[in-house]
């Protein structure tokens, strides 16, 4: 099934198993006292699910690259120790695995951080020095010692980071770098950094061991690098001695996104495709693929001879394994949301993963087999209550699943529906597909009550049922120009041309992405007249776009809008909307809504005292928070069982799915 994702790939004297990377993602853990060992169990599961090569996170060849000032490094043979677990844990396997060598430049987060010129990152707020001469020539040496750090500790190679805005990329940007020397000016000066880099490395490492480079193809800024230079660059890199070549695309501080859910699945993969023909060594491709299906397609197109994944690792260690088993609809797919990998990386926590809460914490969270079956009745099949479930389930529980609606989900079946969330599709068929495997009795349209609770002959009962959208304490908020989001996401209640959102969290932001793609007569209108040919593609096109709604958001805080979405993602959804002409103001004051619209005391203008407004709107839509859907708890308790309450029914402050689905498994990895 998946043939060419399969078949080893011969790089020198070095056999890889298959065609699949596990791309570079840093953890957290590197820097963690207990990392070696977290670390270990964390890519021996990778490497038993049979990816074929790994790269590590990031460590830096020198303090000054660190990512920040505690960061990891790999700078002495003190540092072995740590890293030999990791190899050995890998090979046991029949896995290898690379070190990752990132040097961040001006992106380090720390006082004394370098650059090629002293020029100021817009995502950092330390000013880099510029390297001197002798310092340049001493960071060459840096990589090279490094690499044979790592090959001490067993590691099959390195990938050497030169992508993603990092300090060998500010060198070879005119952008970043102004340097007049050997090191600046032409484009022959500004790329000798990595090309003496790679040259090093493999003078210090020998023949046998693999050094990846990860090229720029696409930086994405400003006076970033032409497709000729890239081509120049990446045959450099090959005569410099690198085993092959991974894609690399965008800088952290471009404003196009690259990597996430509204970015569709391989869009980047025809660089590589591009680049393929101009060298001789394996080319790797990356940046949103998810799927063995899209992986398999690139390399049968012939756009790279290996295909790199980070995230989806993180989502299902058995990936490989699974597609090797023909079982890829029991694949966990990652969704590209972010929110637990690079969310948590920016704000210094661990990394793991929604979909997956055991990644990263393999040591912590286990699922091991129950040492007495019992019978559980799990109430809600949002992803709190689908989790508990399955992981139940998996240790060997007996389990039936209620939900009032005929189908599984909760609020992830509204999710889905919001532009660029619809990789929430694969989270509903990997549940699907995985209670139906353990044998979860489901019983859908079924509203659980005491009855279910007396006859049902159950040890214990799992509350997961979620939450109901929070109503508005204001004059006029029975008028029928209100709406809930539910009424619009759920029952597609029509909504006019003008509207106003009260409420600018995930959900409020949500429905004005909604609003602001969804046709008023539907969205296969255009389709069907393509179709048939009724009209010429170009004006079917036309038909099927949406109504150009004016669409004002306000929020009642006067935080700065965007504040609790994503780190990662949440400058991209605030783009789109302004890309939309949506309006978006923080400070507001609701006074009242009647037949005229909402009456608010805001300031249109940043700077100037709010002030009575009046939105004259057809529709107003309260997104405003939610509360539980009910309190079964407090009917249920004292019938005699264990109740335990988790997600939404729990607790609405700080809930989204990552939540929901984290205290699911953790519950039921202790009962
Ligand atoms: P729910 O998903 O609310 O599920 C509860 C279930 O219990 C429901 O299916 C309900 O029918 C059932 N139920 C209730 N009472 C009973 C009963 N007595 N008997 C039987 N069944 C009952 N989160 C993210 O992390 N990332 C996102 O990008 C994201 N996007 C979202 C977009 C939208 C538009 C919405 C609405 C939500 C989004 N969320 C997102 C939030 C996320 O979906 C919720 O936080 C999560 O679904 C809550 O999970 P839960 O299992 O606690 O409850
Ligand atoms: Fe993918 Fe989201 Fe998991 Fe990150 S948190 S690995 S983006 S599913």
């Amino acid at each position: 099934m998946f043939e060419k994702l399969l078949t080893p790939l011969q790089v020198g004297n070095i056999t890889l198993r298959n065609r699949v990377l596990m791309g570079s993602m840093h953890t957290g853990l590197e820097e963690d006292p207990e990392g070696s060992r977290k670390l270990a169990a964390f890519y021996e599961a990778r490497a038993k699910g049979g990816v074929g090569l790994i790269v590590t996170g990031g460590f830096s060849p020198n303090t000054a690259g660190r990512v920040f000032e505690e960061g990891a490094d790999l700078v002495s043979e003190d540092q072995l120790d740590f890293h030999r677990p990791i190899t050995e844990a890998v090979h046991r396997h029949g896995g290898r695995i690379l070190l990752q060598i990132l040097h961040t430049g001006r992106y380090s987060y720390q006082e004394g951080c370098v650059a090629p010129s002293p020029i100021t990152a817009p995502i950092n707020f330390y000013r880099p020095k510029e390297l001197d001469h002798e310092e340049i020539l001493q960071t060459i040496n840096d990589y090279a010692r490094c690499a044979k750090l790592a090959q001490m500790a067993g590691y099959d190679g390195v990938e050497v980071m030169g992508s993603e805005g990092y300090l060998i990329n500010e060198f070879i940007v005119k952008k970043t770098n102004h340097r007049t020397d050997e090191w600046g000016g032409s484009y022959e000066n500004r790329i000798r950094l990595p090309i003496s880099i790679v040259e090093k490395v493999r003078e210090a490492t020998g023949s046998d061991f693999l050094i990846v480079y990860r090229l720029s193809c696409l930086d994405l800024v400003e006076e970033g690098s032409s497709f000729e230079e890239v081509v120049e660059l990446g045959q450099r890199i090959e005569e410099a001695g690198a085993s092959l070549i991974n894609t690399g695309i965008g800088w952290h501080e471009a404003r196009i996104p690259t990597i996430a859910m509204m970015v569709p699945r391989a869009a980047f993969a025809w660089v590589t495709g591009k680049l393929k023909p101009h060298l001789k060594i394996p080319l790797i491709t990356s940046n949103r693929i998810n799927d063995p299906y899209v992986a398999e397609g690139l390399l049968r197109d012939g756009m790279a001879d290996m295909v790199s994944m980070a995230r989806p690792f993180l989502a299902d260690e058995d990936f490989v394994l699974k597609a090797e088993e023909g079982r890829p609809e029991e694949i966990n797919t990652c969704i590209a949301c972010n929110q637990a990998c690079l969310d948590h990386i920016f704000s210094m926590q661990t990394a793991s993963c929604l979909v997956n809460p055991r990644a990263g914490r393999e040591t912590e969270l286990e699922f091991e087999p129950a040492s007495t079956q019992k019978t559980f009745a799990v109430v809600g099949a949002g992803p709190a209550g689908m989790t508990a479930a399955l992981v139940l389930a998996q240790r060997g529980h007996r389990v039936t699943l209620f939900d009032s609606k005929k189908e599984l989900g909760g609020q992830l079946n509204l999710a889905v529906k919001i532009p660029g969330k619809s990789e929430f599709h694969e989270t509903l068929r990997y549940y699907r597909v995985m209670l139906a495997k353990h044998g979860v009795t489901l019983r859908l349209g079924k509203t659980f009550d005491s009855s279910n609770l007396e006859n049902g002959g159950f040890d214990e009962v799992i509350l997961a049922t979620g939450v109901k959208p929070r109503g508005l304490n204001l004059e006029g908020s029975k008028h029928p120009k209100v709406l809930s989001y539910l009424d619009v996401l759920e029952h597609e209640k029509p909504v006019g041309e003008k509207v106003a959102i009260i409420g600018a969290g995930g959900i409020g932001i949500d429905v004005a992405h909604y609003l602001t793609t969804k046709s008023s007569i539907g969205d296969d209108v255009s389709g069907y007249m393509n179709q048939y040919q009724i009209l010429e593609p170009r004006e079917a096109l036309e038909v099927g776009q949406p109504l150009k709604r004016k669409i004002t958001v306000f929020q009642r805080s006067s935080d700065k809008i965007g504040k609790r979405l994503g780190k990662t993602t949440g400058w991209a959804h605030l783009q789109s909307l302004r890309s939309h002409e949506v309006k978006l103001y923080n400070g507001a004051e609701y006074l009242k809504i009647d037949d005229k619209g909402l009456h608010v005391k805001v300031s249109l203008e940043k700077g100037e005292a709010p002030q009575d407004q009046l939105f004259e709107v057809d529709q107003i839509i309260i997104a405003a928070g939610q509360e539980p859907f009910e309190d079964l708890s407090s009917r249920f308790n004292g019938k005699g069982m264990p109740i335990h309450v988790i997600g939404g029914a729990r607790e609405t402050r700080g809930l989204d799915a990552k939540v929901a689905i984290r205290e699911g498994a953790e519950l039921a990895a202790r009962l």
